[in-house]
């Protein structure tokens, strides 16, 4: 990995020490520079307060004063710096009711999740390990820092990112770990149900995914996890068996997972666009209707795709995506726009007053389009339309 990827974290760091304050990379970027994987952001942890960092630098924003981080934008890169804290008293298995920012390095490790994420480097990209993090690299574990049982309690996302790791890394989750998981999966309630949703968005997203699921399925997590118990059990016990050479979007585990559920659980409010989609894939999965010219034409090509993808991992249908698009192709029109008449030639044809009607007789010229009983020409489509209005 190449060290430039640190130059400007090298100056935050040159520039903080500059002033007699401590700071360290941590955290994911450090764990990542380990295994020589690309990494998402840059994260320090300093002695300085976040009115400290302020003065040092020309670009900052304040994200999360109450826990005392601060981003500094340098050359265009973001780079948050926290300052050292210590947690305690977690009244809600998410936030801490008191945070204490008098503290040093040792006590902010402690208070980070897992020994992968409590690694600290300096600016000499040399490596403090208090936790165990690089043994635990080595051997491809995921393991709390201190009894996972407290750990959990006091942030049950933590449980959730467990399965990201395993995600995103290839990891293992190390026993007493795991079972302080199954113990506590119930408290995954406390947790905001977008918080959870954006975590299972990253665990799909992340390339072992596959693994991912089959340890979730294992787990007691699957029962807190509205709508989706079934086809995170179904998915796992696939994925232990199997290596698909496929790859699963987001929008295919949750369709098939309410394809299981037997309908869309919205528990997790997505956005009206995903429900919509969901919701339709849902019904053109169980009639297997993704080559019907009339679905294709009223949603296009993504939503019967979808609906197919659903049916060919459930293993109840061959995977359609060619024969879709060919059939979306062969329609006589694709949308209102090609139709041969409008709704002002059937108001000048007619001269009857604009109204309801007008709409529904389009959608039964469009009907009889799409079922090749009409032909798609303005002569034919007078024609049809004269007879049906008696004039
Ligand atoms: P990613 O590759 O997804 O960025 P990351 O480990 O960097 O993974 P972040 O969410 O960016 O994850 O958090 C940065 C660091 O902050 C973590 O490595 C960990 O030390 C600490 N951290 C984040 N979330 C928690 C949490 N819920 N509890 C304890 N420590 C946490
Ligand atoms: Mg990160």
């Amino acid at each position: 990995m190449n060290n430039e990827l640190f130059k400007n974290g090298i100056e935050v760091i040159k520039t903080l020490k500059a002033q007699g304050f401590e700071a360290f990379f941590v955290g994911g970027c450090v764990r990542d520079y380990l295994l020589d994987v690309k990494f998402n952001d840059i994260d320090i942890a300093s002695n300085a307060r976040t009115f400290e960092v302020r003065n040092l630098f020309e670009n900052t924003q304040l994200i999360g004063e109450k826990y005392g981080t601060i981003q500094v934008i340098v050359n265009n890169e973001k780079i948050q710096i926290t300052t050292y804290r210590q947690e305690s008293n977690y009244s809600d298995s998410r936030h801490p009711s008191n945070v204490n920012f008098d503290t040093g390095y040792a006590k902010d490790v402690q208070r980070r999740d897992f020994t992968i994420n409590g690694l600290l480097m300096d600016e000499n990209l040399s490596i403090i390990d208090l936790v165990g993090g690089k043994d635990d690299l080595q051997k491809k574990v995921i393991k709390t820092i201190g009894p996972a049982n407290e750990r959990f309690k006091e942030d049950a996302l933590r449980m959730l990112r467990a399965f990201y790791f395993v995600s995103k890394l290839d990891f293992y989750v190390e026993n007493e770990t795991f079972s302080a998981i199954n113990h506590l999966a119930s408290t995954l309630n406390n947790i905001s149900k977008e918080r959870i949703l954006q975590e299972l968005i990253k665990i799909i997203k992340a390339p072992h995914y596959k693994k991912a699921l089959s340890l979730l399925a294992k787990s007691n997590i699957r029962f807190f996890l509205s709508g989706l118990t079934k086809g995170i059990e179904y998915l796992g016990n696939l994925f232990s068996n199997e290596n698909p050479a496929y790859d699963m979007r987001v929008d295919t585990f949750f369709t098939l997972c309410f394809c299981l559920n037997g309908s869309v659980d919205n528990y997790y409010n997505f956005s009206n666009r995903s429900l919509h989609q969901y919701q339709e894939a849902l019904i053109i999965a169980k009639e297997k209707s993704y080559l019907n010219p009339h679905i294709l034409f009223h949603y296009g090509i993504e939503i019967p795709k979808l609906a197919s993808w659903a049916n060919y991992i459930l293993k109840v249908d061959e995977l359609r995506i060619k024969e879709i698009s060919q059939a979306f192709l062969n329609l006589p029109i694709k949308s209102i726009y090609d139709v041969a008449i409008n709704g002002n030639t059937i108001l000048e044809v007619t001269q009857k007053k604009m109204g309801s009607w007008v709409g529904k007789i389009l959608n039964q010229i469009i009907d009889l389009i799409l079922d090749h009983q009409l032909k798609n020409e303005k002569e034919t489509l007078i024609k049809y339309l004269k007879e049906q209005v008696g004039n």
